[in-house]
């Protein structure tokens, strides 16, 4: 058999102020290596699910309530979050969230904030993260004045500069331009080819988080009610006509 999957998340439930039932015994697997994608309406609990495993539930009075979050074979769930960012998954939440009166660079170092290795790692990571985002590279200003898109890319390039085993992408999509969003997936994308970047990747653009993912997962109402691999989903008669938009 395959080996274990780095995430496997089994048979999850979640309760918010310990009486709202919002995941319902959700299952998925994340192999290292590979780009994995959420999908599903709003409101089914995918960003839930996200929080589940990097452990912000908690900043929300929110809890796992059975199941398991098995990550490199080990139970984290309703560990701390800064726990859980030290053992190498960072979430890159909805809405970006990066410091806007700082710069792009400094947005850059604080990512790298658990890092042990030295300044010199840091530096040359940083140098490469421009390299992936060139646009980044060009604003020198604070954040706060770059565009939707260009503060999207300094998430994903903050979340990059610590050096996670595991990135979780919460709707990089969200809010950009259908250009920019292209641009931000071909990213993400480059960054799984070429760096092996293990990704969980949550969207409601199917179609776009279907081409950069290998498999899916989709999400109604605090359940997966279908998954499949990239094309097995892409020719799936019912994901075509609910989330590609009918072709
Ligand atoms: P979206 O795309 O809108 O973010 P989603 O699939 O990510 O949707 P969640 O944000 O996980 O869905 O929300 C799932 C359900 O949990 C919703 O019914 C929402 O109202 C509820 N919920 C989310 N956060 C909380 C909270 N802090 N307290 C109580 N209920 C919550």
């Amino acid at each position: 058999p395959a080996r274990e999957p780095i995430l496997s998340v089994n048979n999850i439930e979640v309760v918010y102020d310990d009486v709202i039932l919002v995941l319902r015994g959700v299952s998925l697997d994340v192999p290292e290596g590979e780009v994995v994608t959420l999908l599903g309406p709003n409101g089914a609990g995918k960003t839930t699910t996200l929080k589940a495993i990097s452990g912000l539930l908690r900043t929300e009075n929110g809890e796992v309530t059975r199941g398991e979050v098995r990550f490199m074979g080990e139970n984290i769930a309703n560990m701390a979050p800064e726990q859980i960012v030290r053992k190498g998954i960072f979430q890159v939440m909805e809405g970006r969230r990066i410091v806007e009166d700082m710069t792009v660079v400094e947005n850059l170092r604080l990512g790298a904030y658990t890092r042990k290795d030295g300044g010199a790692a840091v530096k040359r990571d940083l140098e490469m993260v421009l390299d992936y985002f060139p646009r980044l590279r060009e604003r020198t200003g604070l954040a706060g004045y770059l565009s939707g898109g260009e503060q999207q890319m300094l998430a994903i390039g903050r979340a990059m500069m610590a050096r996670p085993k595991l990135i979780l992408l919460d709707e990089p999509s969200m809010g950009l331009a259908p250009l920019l969003v292209k641009e931000v997936f071909g990213i993400i994308r480059k960054l799984n080819k070429e760096l092996g970047m293990t990704t969980l990747l949550v969207e409601q653009n199917a179609k776009m988080a279907l081409g950069a993912a290998s498999f899916g997962y989709i999400m109604e109402s605090g359940k997966i009610v279908m998954d499949g691999e990239q094309q097995d989903l892409l020719d799936n008669e019912d994901v075509k006509e609910f989330y590609l938009g009918g072709g």
